[in-house]
C-alpha cells in the first residue's frame, strides 16, 4: 500500500500539470495559492513542471497507468484523460464524459468508495481511496476544486491502475496463509509424534534391560553385546524424542516480555554451572551487560545453551569465555566468545538448523537442538543470533535484541 501511495505522490506531480492543460479555465494557481493545504502546494509544483517540461508530462501519461478527471458539483464527469488505461480497459474516455459517478460505477450505493470520497472532496477535503472500475483496480485521490481555498465547485481526481499489484498482494496473502497453516500442521505433527514415541521407546528400553538381567546366564557374550548396543540406541532415541518435544514446546511457548537485567540472568546461570567450570578449569569473564525486554525463562535457555556449548567444544584447551556487549545501531548486541575448537565457515549458518551436529556423539555429547532453539527464541523476541568463528581459535555468538519501540 505504501509503495502505491509513494508512486502515486510521484505521479501526482505529473498529473497535476496535465490537469493544468485540461482544466485551464482557472488561472495558473501556482501564483495565487495561499499554501493553506498540501494539495494546493502539490498541484502548484505540478503546474510549474508543466511550464518547464511539457514533453516529460505527456511521456508520463502515455507510459504509466494514470488517469485524471474532473467533476462538477453534481458529480458529473467533465474531462478524463488516461491513454494507457484506455488501451488496457478498452474504454474510451470520451464515452464517459457527462456521466454521473452513479452511472459510471453503475451503483445506487451512496457509500461506494468513489462517491463517498468525491462528496467529502466537495466539502473541502482531499481524499485517498481505492476502487474497481472496468474490471481494474485503482488507487485514487480526489481534491476539491478550485485550489484557491474558495468554496469547492467541483472535484479533480487522479488515480493509478494497481490491478497487477493487488493481484500479487492477494497471491502473496494466500501463500502466507498456506504457509502458516503448513507450519502449524508440521508443528502439531512433530509434537504428536515426539509425544507418542516416548511410550514405545520406554517400553523397548525396559524389556531390553529385563532381557539383559534375567537371561544373563543363558546369553553368550556376543548376544549381551548386541543387547547393550540396543539399549544405547533406545536411550539415544529417548533423548532425541525428549529434545524434539522440548523444541516444539519451547519454540511455540508464549513470550512474556519484561525488563531483564542480563547481569542477574547470566550471573544465575554462571553460578549454576560453577561445578563444570571448575572441573574444566575454565575461566568465565562476564562484563557489564544491558537490560533487555525479554522472556526471562526463554532467554535463560539461550545463555545456558551458549555457555554449555562454549565449555563443551573447547578441545584440549582450558575454556576461556567472555560475555560482553558492544554498541549496535539496531539494538542491544551481546557477544558470547570462546577459545574453543571453532566452526568451519561453511557450517556457520547450518548449525542453527535442528539436529545438525558437526561431530559424532563419541567426540562430543549432544543432540543438535540447542542452537536451533536459541535461534527460534531470539526470532520470537524480534531479535537475531549469528556466529563468527575461526577454526581452532574459537567462536563468537552474537545476540541482537531489538530496540524497544519509542512511545508515540
Ligand atoms: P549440540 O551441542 O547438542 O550438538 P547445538 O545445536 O547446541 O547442539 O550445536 C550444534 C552444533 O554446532 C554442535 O554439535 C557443534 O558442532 C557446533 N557448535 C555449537 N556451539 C559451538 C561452539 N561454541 N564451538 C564450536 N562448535 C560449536
Amino acid at each position: 500500500m505504501e509503495v502505491v501511495y509513494a508512486l502515486w505522490l510521484l505521479l501526482a506531480v505529473g498529473c497535476g500539470s496535465l490537469l493544468g492543460f485540461l482544466f485551464a479555465r482557472h488561472p495558473s494557481p501556482g501564483r495565487r495559492i495561499k499554501s493553506q493545504n498540501f494539495a494546493a502546494a502539490e498541484f502548484a509544483s505540478a503546474f510549474a513542471l508543466r511550464d518547464t517540461q511539457p514533453d516529460l508530462i505527456s511521456w508520463i501519461f502515455c507510459n504509466t497507468p494514470i488517469t485524471i478527471w474532473s467533476t462538477d458539483e453534481k458529480l458529473r464527469l467533465g474531462d478524463a484523460y488516461a491513454p494507457l488505461i484506455e488501451k488496457r480497459s478498452g474504454v474510451k474516455m470520451e464515452t464517459i464524459r457527462g456521466l454521473t459517478l452513479h452511472e459510471l460505477f453503475q451503483t445506487d450505493d451512496d457509500n461506494h468508495p468513489a462517491l463517498a470520497a468525491h462528496r467529502r472532496a466537495l466539502k473541502g477535503e482531499a481524499v485517498s481511496y481505492e476502487t474497481e472500475w472496468a474490471g481494474r483496480t485503482f488507487a485514487a485521490r480526489v481534491h476539491p476544486w478550485p485550489f484557491d481555498g474558495t468554496p469547492p465547485r467541483g472535484c479533480r481526481g487522479v488515480a493509478i491502475d494497481v490491478t497487477e499489484i493487488r493481484l500479487k498482494d492477494e497471491k502473496l496473502h494466500h501463500l502466507g496463509t498456506e504457509l502458516e497453516r503448513a507450519h502449524a500442521d508440521l508443528q502439531r505433527f512433530a509434537y504428536a509424534v515426539s509425544h507418542d514415541f516416548k511410550e514405545p521407546v520406554r517400553m523397548i528400553s525396559s524389556f531390553l534391560r529385563l532381557l539383559e538381567t534375567k537371561f544373563q546366564d543363558k546369553l553368550d557374550e556376543e548376544a549381551q553385546e548386541y543387547i547393550r548396543h540396543s539399549i544405547g540406541g533406545a536411550k539415544r532415541l529417548h533423548t532425541l524424542v525428549d529434545s524434539l518435544l522440548n523444541f516444539c514446546s519451547t519454540a511455540n511457548a508464549g513470550v512474556t516480555k519484561e525488563a531483564c537485567d542480563l547481569n542477574a540472568l547470566v550471573g544465575q546461570i554462571v553460578s549454576d554451572v560453577a561445578m563444570s567450570v571448575q572441573a574444566r578449569q575454565a575461566s568465565l569473564n562476564v562484563k557489564e551487560l544491558p537490560t533487555v525486554q525479554a522472556d526471562p525463562t526463554l532467554l535463560s535457555q539461550v545463555f545456558r545453551n551458549l555457555i554449555s556449548n562454549a565449555l563443551k567444544f573447547s578441545g584440549d584447551k582450558k575454556p576461556a569465555l567472555v560475555i560482553e556487549t558492544k554498541p549496535h545501531r539496531e539494538g542491544n548486541l551481546v557477544l558470547v566468545r570462546d577459545n574453543g575448537i571453532g566452526i568451519p565457515s561453511e557450517y556457520l549458518a547450518k548449525i542453527f538448523v535442528p539436529f545438525v551436529r558437526l561431530h559424532s556423539r563419541d567426540e562430543y555429547e549432544g543432540d543438535g537442538i540447542g542452537l536451533s532453539l536459541c535461534a527460534r527464541i531470539m526470532e520470537r523476541h524480534g531479535g537475531k543470533i549469528w556466529a563468527e568463528s575461526e577454526p581452532a581459535r574459537g567462536s563468537t555468538f552474537f545476540l541482537l535484541f531489538p530496540k524497544p519501540p519509542t512511545p508515540a
